[in-house]
């Protein structure tokens, strides 16, 4: 896959496979011949995925990612030059988000011989959580036309898997997986990366539990995209989304958050970056509280981690 991969970009610089044995003598004969000059291809879904990728890479792997800062994995479509970009790459490393399904069979007709390795492989996705607006709107009558816009979005299952140190060790052990497989050379480079992530994702949880020691067991914390399911579900919290199947809430819906979080003594209403803040602030307004981002796409995952969760147990309701 690797002289594959370097003999096709002596094609695109219009030279001949002789050249390049040439230039570089035993590339034809041992793959490791490439070290220190090639790097291992790696694309991404989303940022997060380049921090583990470059922890368990290192040196070994150029790790690109797909989606734009800013930019919505629910709704995104990458550009043609994007897709062809991947047909340079060694592996894509999908994880599960919405805009991989329409990019799965593009790619699959493009570039057959790319391989594909979806990093959120063995994860027992959890129901992803609901507003109590949604319930109200199915608990009693069927409406379908509801019911055909709730399969536009998440399908019931929660995407957000990158979102927790334990669920990031199964990404980090695929990642490992994958990049060992792509280059058996460099196995144990890549298995001592990956068990030493390990040790700071054991870390990380450490730390993160900490930061919620004070804090009442399933505390609520309002969000308007609830992205933070496996974080809620590892740290003992509850989050109430504002979005209602994915769309702004309607007035009635607001109405009813507004009551519960006046219930639940909620202060401050999560956004993030990708999504709209209108009704957020609105909440906020109505309990005389306020607006603060937390963001689901950082790159800077694990200082990203550790801020949302400062934010979190400051916004919660301490149990003394
Ligand atoms: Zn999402």
């Amino acid at each position: 896959m690797f002289g594959y991969l370097h003999i096709k970009s002596c094609f695109h610089c219009l030279c001949f496979l002789f050249f390049c044995y040439a230039v570089h003598p035993g590339l034809l004969l041992s793959g490791q011949a490439l070290a220190g000059q090639d790097k291992l291809q790696v694309i991404v879904s989303i940022a997060p995925q380049k921090y583990f990728s470059d922890r368990i890479g290192g040196d070994l792997v150029q790790t690109t990612v797909l989606l734009p800062a800013g930019a919505s994995p629910h709704t995104f479509e990458p550009r043609p030059s994007q897709i062809r970009l991947l047909g340079s790459a060694d592996i894509y490393m999908t994880i599960g988000v919405e805009y991989e399904k329409a990019l799965l069979p593009r790619i699959e007709a493009l570039h057959p011989d790319l391989e594909i390795a979806p990093v959120d492989h063995g994860i027992e996705k959890i129901a992803m959580t609901r507003s109590c607006a949604y319930d109200h709107n199915h608990g009693h009558n069927q409406d379908h036309k509801h019911h055909n816009h709730h399969e536009h979005g998440h399908k019931g299952l929660d995407p957000h898997v990158w979102l927790a140190p334990d669920t990031a060790m199964l990404i980090a052990e695929n990642i490992f997986q994958s990049m060992a497989g792509a280059w058996p050379d460099k196995e144990r480079y890549f298995r001592d990366n990956y068990l030493e992530f390990i040790e700071e994702l054991n870390a990380l949880d450490q730390e993160i539990k900490t930061i919620f020691k004070d804090l009442a067991p399933g505390s609520r914390f309002m969000v308007f995209h609830p992205a933070w399911g496996y974080f809620a579900r590892a740290y003992g919290l509850v989050q109430v989304p504002v979005e209602v199947e994915g769309r702004e809430p309607k007035p009635a819906d607001l109405k009813e958050l507004i009551d519960t979080a006046v219930a639940e003594d909620i202060r401050i209403v999560f956004v993030s970056p990708q999504f709209s803040k209108r009704s957020a602030e609105t909440i906020a307004k109505a309990i005389n509280g306020r607006t603060a981002v937390i963001d689901p796409l950082a790159e800077e995952w694990k200082k990203n981690l550790i801020a949302v969760a400062q934010k979190i147990a400051q916004a919660g309701n301490h149990s003394n």
